[in-house]
């Protein structure tokens, strides 16, 4: 069907990369190592619990904020981990989907002319949602071949119109995560400011060599200005369900729900008392590092005759490579080209800049079987890339 109607876009993004590898992906039967879905059935006890709650009757909306139970079990999981006391009823809203989290922590907290800092590369919602505020998206690069912020940098972006600092660690695409050096510039850069830290931490179990999650939970002089987001999705293997939760400060936390109840009300009632149940194992959720880990060291493995350059990678499920010794192609082209030849799906790093910038790499996702992961490697370290 066509329409007539005049339409003016209000994002200029239009539709992005993953949709064309997807397409290209499926037509030719492609080896997954593009997406950010975990490639594993989720525990069955969950899944049997899920079915449970629908037989039950539970299917009509959850409260508002979430079941009170699930944000009981997050709010235990909170102090238990990261030693800060949220509380259930005022502090802690289940969202659908960390996405979601995201969105309605930008569209609560910042307005029309407000300025919001963030990081490129970086997961690609942010800059749009800042935009649809009809705020100003203030990216700062983060150079590659350390991916450490530079706190210069963000100390001079600074003026009196910045309304929010968007961090993500640990870090989609590079798998890079915040050490002390990071939070004490990020304390020392927000003191005495009206600055909202949005943090989002939807990869928090998944940091390796024995490093550990820098959550902003952990200082209180973060946490009391801070939005932190996180994804159940993630964590149980079940990124469909669309459950994800943030905490914050009573205060803050109302700004959110006022546009979560706008959105999407409330997320899926079932999957929430599947999760509840779940979460009273924390093996679920602390045996993740290792389970990664061991993907990781799998991929990198299995591309050590690979001409591709593999960046350290300490958290996550992506590993940045370098292609130039192999290529000078776009990125983007690169992409296709190793789709379209070697049947491998992977994403042009392109896609994480504000500005589109071609810096020669491509992410590959480790959250796949083994035995993908094996083929994958193989694939590309084949000499004609
Ligand atoms: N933040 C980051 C950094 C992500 O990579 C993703 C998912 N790719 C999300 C948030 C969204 O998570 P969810 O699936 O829970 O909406």
């Amino acid at each position: 069907m066509q329409s007539s109607l005049v339409l003016k876009s209000k994002l200029k993004s239009g539709i992005s990369i993953f949709s064309t590898v997807g397409q290209l992906a499926a037509e030719y039967n492609a080896i997954n190592l593009w997406q950010g879905a975990p490639g594993f059935v989720p525990d069955q006890v969950l899944v049997e619990s899920a079915f449970q709650a629908i037989r039950d009757g539970l299917n009509q909306y959850a409260p508002m904020p979430g079941l009170l139970s699930l944000r009981q079990a997050l709010a235990a999981k909170t102090a238990k981990l990261y030693g800060a006391q949220y509380d259930p009823n005022t502090e802690i809203t289940i969202t659908a989907g960390g996405l979601e989290a995201v969105y309605a922590a930008i569209t609560a907290l910042v307005h029309p002319g407000d300025e919001v800092i963030y990081f490129d590369p970086g997961f690609e919602c942010y800059q749009p949602t800042i935009q649809l505020q009809g705020a100003t998206a203030i990216p700062i690069k983060i150079p590659l071949d350390t991916m450490r912020i530079d706190w210069n940098l963000v100390r001079a972006a600074i003026t009196a119109r910045t309304r929010m600092i968007i961090i993500n660690t640990p870090h989609n695409p590079s798998g890079a995560v915040f050490d002390r050096h990071d939070i004490e510039n990020l304390i020392s850069v927000t003191r005495g400011t009206d600055i909202v830290v949005l943090s989002d931490e939807v990869y928090e179990h998944m940091v390796y060599d024995g490093k550990v999650h820098q959550s902003m939970a952990r200082y209180p002089e973060l946490a009391e200005r801070s939005v932190i987001v996180f994804s159940l999705g993630k964590t149980f293997h079940v990124t469909g369900w669309r459950v994800g939760y943030c905490v914050a400060p009573a205060e803050i936390t109302k700004e959110i729900r006022m546009i979560h109840q706008y959105l999407v009300y409330s997320a899926p009632a079932p999957f929430q008392v599947a999760l509840a149940a779940a979460l009273a194992d924390e093996t679920n959720y602390l045996n993740l590092t290792d389970f990664y880990q061991k993907k990781r060291d799998l991929l990198i493995d299995s591309l050590s005759e690979s001409a591709l350059k593999v960046q350290p990678c300490a958290s996550g499920f992506f590993l940045l490579a370098d292609f130039r010794a192999v290529s000078d192609r776009s990125d983007r082209d690169f992409v296709l080209d190793l789709l379209r030849r070697k049947r491998v799906g992977t994403i042009p790093l392109s896609h994480f800049y504000s500005d589109g910038a071609d810096t020669g790499m491509i992410r590959l996702s480790f959250c796949q079987p083994d035995e993908v992961l094996r083929e994958g490697g193989r694939l590309l370290s084949q000499r004609d890339l």
